[in-house]
């Protein structure tokens, strides 16, 4: 394979597509298909070969139908079995790897999503590769580009490993579009794994509003929000006022104002939306990783000197508790 791949650049497009294969795996929670996931199909078909997709779960016929519609998808590898509902990397990694050997492919794709982070380090160590993290741009079927040190460098880095284990940054990457596919429908291996891992629960925070990865517009508070009942209290209305997600520092996160999956940056989500507006953030370099791609951003700080400022395009100095309360009465009216 190693031979195959370094061979590429001499062969026709027809023999190329023979030799890449990319397995680009699906997310689907509840029996609905996450479209998040589909920027694996984006940047697999950047690859220049066949891409098949890959998903898993319970009455899985749904999810397997909806992504047979995915565009750039020759073949949806389906495995029906309750076993892999949670994507629990103990069973799914070995799950995956016998398709990956089954199908001969030459690259795994996955997002850089909390599964695609869980999952697919296990399923490189199987393969003996190493993995590629989070990657924002592909240069050719072995070269991948990716940011390091928070964002502050951006590394471009070759594998020369037989199968490539990769994740991509959603926001890099726009999800493939379901509709115009009509993807051949396969059932895949299932190594029916003896997992010592067992699923017991999860408490997940639920909300009307639009899922932070993929909003429009985000509106995130940091410490200066002072509580979780202000942070409530000021943000919410201000995120409905504009049809935006609430997002939140890890400052403000970790006192407890805001829930984990709200949290924006370098350990939280990254985020590209229209418009990002950070309230009370001071806009350090980690939170900035998270957001800094983001079209419009605009900022609400008391301090005229704090780092948000630097990147925003639009900047009130201000007391957020007087100014944020204006404002949605202001978007409001
Ligand atoms: P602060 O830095 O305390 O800023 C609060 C801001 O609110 C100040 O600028 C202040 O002027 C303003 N303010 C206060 N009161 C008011 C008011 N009444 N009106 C208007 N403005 C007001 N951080 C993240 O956000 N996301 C990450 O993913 C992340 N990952 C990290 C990973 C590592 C390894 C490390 C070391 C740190 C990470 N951090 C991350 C933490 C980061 O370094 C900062 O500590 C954090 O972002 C600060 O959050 P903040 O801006 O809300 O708080």
């Amino acid at each position: 394979l190693r031979n195959a791949t370094t061979s590429t650049l001499f062969q026709s497009p027809a023999a190329l597509r023979r030799l890449l294969s990319a397995l680009a795996i699906l997310e689907q929670r509840e029996g609905k298909l996450n479209t998040g996931s589909l920027s694996a199909v984006t940047a697999a078909q950047k690859l220049g070969g066949s891409v098949h997709g890959f998903v898993a779960g319970s009455s899985i016929k749904s999810v397997a139908d909806e992504a047979a519609k995915v565009e750039g998808l020759e073949k949806v590898i389906v495995v029906d079995s309750a076993a892999y509902d949670k994507g629990l990397p103990e069973n799914y990694a070995p799950l995956l790897v016998e398709n990956i050997k089954k199908g001969g492919y030459t690259h795994v794709v996955a997002g850089n999503t909390a599964f695609g982070k869980n999952v697919l380090p296990r399923v490189a160590a199987l393969l003996d590769s190493q993995q590629i993290s989070d990657i924002t741009a592909i240069e050719d079927d072995k070269t991948f580009v990716r940011p390091i040190y928070a964002g502050n460098a951006i590394a471009t880095v070759e594998s020369s490993d037989a199968v490539k284990v990769i994740t991509v940054r959603g926001t890099a990457f726009p999800a493939a579009a379901i509709g115009g596919g009509s993807a051949a429908v396969e059932d895949g291996v299932d190594p029916k794994v003896e997992s010592q891992t067992e699923w017991v629960s999860e408490d997940l925070a639920t909300s009307d509003r639009p899922d932070l990865a993929t909003a429009g517009k985000v509106v995130s508070g940091g410490r200066g929000l002072k509580s979780k009942e202000e942070f409530d209290k000021i943000m919410n209305p201000l995120a409905d006022s504009l049809g935006a997600a609430v997002g939140a520092s890890r400052a403000a996160v970790d006192s407890g104002y805001a829930d984990n999956s709200l949290q924006v940056g370098q350990t939280g989500k990254v985020v590209a939306p229209q418009l990002y507006l950070a309230v009370g953030i001071s806009g350090a370099i980690q939170h900035l990783a998270g957001m800094k791609d983001s079209k419009v951003i605009a900022a609400i700080n008391k301090d005229a000197d704090a780092p948000i400022f630097q990147v925003a395009d639009v900047g009130l100095v201000g007391d957020l508790f007087e100014k944020v309360p204006e404002l949605t009465e202001k978007l409001k009216a």
